[in-house]
């Protein structure tokens, strides 16, 4: 089959040919129909301190997919050749503590399809059934295929309860948006989402952000007060891992204010950890996607009133993956989604 492989320790991924994945008993092979390019990938691609530390050499990458069952091992019962289905890309050991109390996302043997184990670049891959998730016929294939940023975003918005209350999401990536978006849905009061990149500010304007602000050029505390708050946000959701994004954050929450934490910031960045004491936050580290809580409640809210199609922004055929990796490197895209 082909596959798009980190094939060798250096910059770059190329498009080989592997053979099918083979399964075992518990394992679906899935024909990969639609796989969308995540941040993680172009790190992969960039071959950066990471991407070295973490990925064997080589391998079949990729993880943002959707597709539909090709075949079942012998003690798979759930699924049967032919149905539409996406996967849960983080592999869970099932005997360690917290899998066996039932929180598989806090799991300390997680590997990651695409980073660990064989990926989603490729015509087919092979998944525990455990992983897999059924799509219902009303959520649209290139939907299903970024059900794992969806899925972040889904997860750390709902960390904590938005009804009323005012959300400052600080990064307008792909996931940043559609976290954006989620807090709007499920009932926040005001939401602003902040970027230092024009072009992603109007994406999120686009697609229904109520307020979209160049943190380059405006000051969070100005921007409270045009909206009329008085004390500060009740609930953050960090997506842009950028560490100046994190400490104006801090500054702009209420006391009492929680934090979600999605964005992975450089190792060792400073903040004033006297404001995160007096104002008594609660910050709370987000991986992944909670298993299959954020799957459920993901689905739902993609059946019901939330609306991410806009959030993809290019799609090709996977032979032109390299402009694909070029415009998520360019930080103008959205969404790339790789049709297999
Ligand atoms: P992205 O890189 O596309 O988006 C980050 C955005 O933050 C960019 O648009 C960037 O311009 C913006 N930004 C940079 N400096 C800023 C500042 N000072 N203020 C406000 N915004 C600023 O990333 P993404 O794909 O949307 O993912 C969001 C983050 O989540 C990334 O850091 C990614 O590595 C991380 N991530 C974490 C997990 C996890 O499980 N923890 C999973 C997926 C992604
Ligand atoms: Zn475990």
């Amino acid at each position: 089959m082909k596959a798009l492989v980190k094939a060798k320790p250096e910059e770059g991924l190329w498009m080989e040919r592997v053979p099918v994945p083979e399964i075992g008993p518990n394992d679906v092979l899935i024909k990969v129909k639609k796989s969308a390019i995540c941040g993680t990938d172009v790190h992969i691609w960039n071959w950066d301190e990471w991407a070295r530390k973490t990925v064997p050499v080589p391998l079949v990458t990729g993880h943002e997919f959707t597709g539909e069952v090709a075949d079942v091992g012998a003690a798979v019962t759930e699924y049967k050749p032919g149905q539409r289905v996406s996967g849960e890309g983080h592999i869970v050991c099932g005997h360690c503590r917290n899998c066996r109390a039932g929180r598989g996302h806090l799991c300390r043997n997680t590997l990651g399809v695409g980073v660990q184990r064989p990926g989603s670049f490729a015509e087919f891959i092979a998944l525990p059934q455990h992983n897999v998730v059924a799509i219902p016929d009303d959520v649209p294939d290139e939907i299903a295929a970024i059900f794992d940023p969806l899925g972040n975003a889904v997860h750390t918005a709902l960390s904590f309860d938005l009804v009323g209350e005012d959300v400052l999401v600080t990064g307008a990536g792909p996931i940043g948006i559609m976290g954006a978006l989620v807090a709007q849905c499920v009932g926040a009061r005001k939401v602003v989402i902040t970027d230092i990149n024009p072009g992603r500010l109007e994406l999120a304007r686009k697609l229904g952000v109520r307020h979209a602000v160049n943190a380059a050029q405006e000051k969070l505390p100005d921007v409270m007060a045009r909206l009329g708050m008085t004390e500060g946000f009740d609930v953050g959701l960090e997506m842009s891992g950028a560490a100046p994004a994190f400490r104006d954050m801090i500054d702009a929450m209420n006391n009492g204010g929680k934090i979600a934490i999605l964005g992975i910031a450089p190792t060792g960045f400073e903040i004033d950890w006297n404001k995160v004491i007096f104002k008594m936050l609660h910050l709370k580290g987000i991986y992944g996607r909670e298993m299959f809580e954020t799957w459920y409640k993901m689905i739902a809210l993609v059946q019901g009133p939330l609306d991410v199609s806009g959030v993809i922004t290019h799609r090709m055929g996977i032979d032109d993956f390299r402009e694909g990796f070029d415009a998520m490197r360019s930080g103008e895209a959205g969404k790339v989604v790789l049709d297999w």
